[in-house]
């Protein structure tokens, strides 16, 4: 019998059923309390999951704000590599992720057996990884990185010794370019969610917008190629501002802008919205929502608090390997947040 993909698709049907109204958060509180959970949530997750978090941020700050949580338990609301990175952080504490299937598309596209195959081809080279990466592929990388930080971390490697860059192929062209090293060698992965946020795409709105403020997120799979845009000059210099997650907020708290176009997740512009009210901030793609990150709705988080699931584990050795190479990379400086 032929196989067809949607006998192997695996099913991504987020948990439903459940509003997020008033008894839901009671619920969610007195379970989290019961359970001495600290919630976190990424900024593309749902608003009502963002507004029932203790914090909400991107995947590094949030990770570290586990870290230095008295609470036992980890509810992370986001995508696994996240939840990981957590757990690679805090190793006795428990970690869950309210929806154990909510991948991403951008880790997915490195395992640790192909890096360990390209390894084997460039003998002496460092390997460098951006956040989002699965422990496995965290634990084969010599220093990880951000976006913030990825120009840094390539910078800080002696001229002469090869480079491998994983795994989005926009970030890594974008330090390329920057450093002028030819010998960076480049994974080709990308954040498919996001592949709508073009070229083309990108200067229409800023044309169609000529007052409006172009923020775009360095710190995320889907932003990297707006950023490389941005620096090809595709779109109008002074109107760009490439800023962190944190100095997103800040900015449009700072601006006279009336209006702001948004190159990143569409989730984004809930905390933008909260911070700055006055201000018409717009996607520049509003399709540029990550199914992934939605699969943590008011259902599974619900279920994930009352069951104790899903739990994530990380072996020892793995965690304590992988755990090297973020630490490096915070020796470094300038960590940025990650995605
Ligand atoms: S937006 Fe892209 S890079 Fe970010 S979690 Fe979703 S699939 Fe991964």
């Amino acid at each position: 019998m032929t196989e067809t993909l949607t006998d192997t698709a695996p099913d991504l049907t987020p948990y439903g059923g459940v509003d997020a109204d008033a008894a839901w958060a009671d619920e969610v509180r007195r379970l989290a309390r019961q359970r001495d959970a600290v919630l976190l949530a990424h900024n593309y997750q749902l608003p009502e999951i963002q507004e029932i978090a203790d914090h909400t941020g991107d995947s590094l700050a949030l990770s570290r704000i586990a870290a230095e949580s008295e609470a036992s338990t980890i509810v992370f609301c986001g995508v696994h590599f996240m939840a990981e990175t957590a757990k690679i952080l805090s190793p006795d504490k428990t970690v869950l992720i309210p929806d154990a299937r909510a991948g991403c598309s951008l880790a997915d596209s490195l395992t640790a057996e192909q890096l360990r195959e390209w390894k084997a081809q460039h003998p002496g080279a460092v390997v460098v990884s951006y956040v989002n990466t699965t422990a496995d592929v965290k634990a084969e990388t010599d220093i990880c990185c951000t976006s913030s930080n990825a120009v840094d971390v390539v910078a800080s490697i002696p001229a002469d010794q090869d480079v491998l860059f994983a795994p989005d192929q926009f970030l890594g062209a974008h330090v390329k370019r920057e450093t002028g090293r030819e010998n960076l060698h480049i994974w080709a992965g990308e954040c498919h969610v996001h592949a709508g946020i073009n070229g083309p795409e990108l200067a229409e709105r800023a044309a169609a917008n000529p007052d409006a403020d172009l923020f775009i997120h360095p710190e995320c799979g889907c932003a990297t190629s707006a950023l490389y845009l941005a620096g090809e000059g595709t779109v109008p210099a002074d109107k760009v501002k490439i800023l962190s997650t944190g100095d997103m907020v800040k900015q449009a708290r700072d601006t006279s802008a009336k209006s702001v176009l948004v190159a990143t997740e569409v989730g984004m512009l809930h905390q933008l919205r909260k911070a700055a009210p006055e201000i018409d901030f717009a996607a520049v793609n509003d399709r540029a929502s990550c199914r992934y990150m939605k699969m943590i709705t008011p259902a599974a988080l619900l279920r994930s608090l009352r069951d104790g699931v899903d739990e994530v584990h990380v072996d020892a050795e793995t965690a304590r390997r992988a755990r090297a190479s973020v630490e490096r990379m915070i020796a470094i400086g300038q960590p940025g947040g990650g995605e």
